[in-house]
């Protein structure tokens, strides 16, 4: 005999849910979605929306575990949401961990969105001028005393290498199929090409201080201090950092999350421009 799989009486030799239950569940579950989706900006105090919430699921034959695994799938979500749009405010993440504290749910099962928390975190405080103190995977990186802010692991670095070749010659010209067409010599040459090839030199942890961005890995090491980085671009999966001095070459660093790089690497290259010196602010007057 099965058992159904909501109310957990016999449903039938073969059958594991009776009609009734299951329509019962679903309408339940329509019910709690639009409240849990909407709990980042409901004014009600987290306990008392978990309270309504929970009746509903109860009401409708929805499990606990099934009701956490809800929360937990829409509020990590949301938060993915938020942060991508806009800098995560103080009171959007107290307001996170209250509906957290509330459903019951541990900083490890919200997984990512307890990093994308930390992370604004960092943001917020540098906004403020404090440094939000980090844990580092890489123990060993030497940070010259400087204070880390954030180290992004697993990073692969490139530089780019140049590559010259010549194109063109007698395989690289088009030739048409007409009459009278005549080709001169000086078309067969070819010419120089220059193409920038992508070298990885490794993979390791990039830490970022309030003063430089420090990459190690075994074999490979280098800093860039923000005062010699020129500019800094992002990409969908890498940035690319563009420094002042011996090794011009831009040096590009794969990481998890460009974005949060960007922002991330815009502060602290601001934290560390020179003031302006008082010539410079009396305007050559
Ligand atoms: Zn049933």
């Amino acid at each position: 005999m099965g058992l159904c799989r909501y109310c957990g009486r016999p449903a039938g030799l073969f059958r594991r849910e009776h009609h009734d239950c299951a329509e019962r569940h679903d309408q339940a579950l329509a019910k709690i979605k639009p409240i849990l989706e909407g709990a980042l900006n409901d004014t009600r105090p987290a306990d008392e929306l978990q309270g309504q919430v929970n009746f509903i699921a109860c009401d409708g034959l929805i499990s606990p575990e099934e009701l956490k695994a809800l929360a937990q799938s829409k509020f990590t979500k949301d938060i993915e949401r938020v942060a991508a749009d806009h800098l995560l405010s103080q009171q959007e993440d107290e307001r996170f961990g209250d509906l957290c504290h509330a459903f019951d749910l541990s900083p490890d099962a919200i997984g990512s969105a307890e990093c994308t928390l930390l992370k604004a975190r960092v943001l917020r405080g540098l906004d403020e001028g404090e440094i939000v103190k980090i844990d580092l995977d890489n123990q060993e990186v030497w940070l010259h005393g400087e204070q880390p802010v954030w180290e992004f692991t697993e990073s692969q670095y490139f530089t780019t290498h140049t590559r010259v070749q010549y194109i063109g010659g007698s395989h690289g010209v088009s030739v048409r199929v007409a009459k009278g067409v005549y080709y001169r010599a000086s078309s067969f040459h070819g010419e120089p090409v220059r193409t920038e090839e992508l070298v990885e030199q490794g993979v390791g942890s990039l830490v970022v201080t309030t003063e430089s961005m420090v990459f190690d890995s075994p074999g490979k090491a280098i800093r860039l201090p923000f005062k010699k980085i020129l500019s800094v671009h992002a990409y969908p999966d890498a940035i690319e950092v563009l420094s002042d001095g011996i090794n011009k070459r831009p040096a590009i660093f794969k990481v998890d999350d460009p974005s949060f790089a960007a922002n991330l690497l815009g502060r602290l290259r601001a934290n560390n421009e020179e003031p302006p010196t008082e010539a410079a602010s009396l305007g050559g007057k």
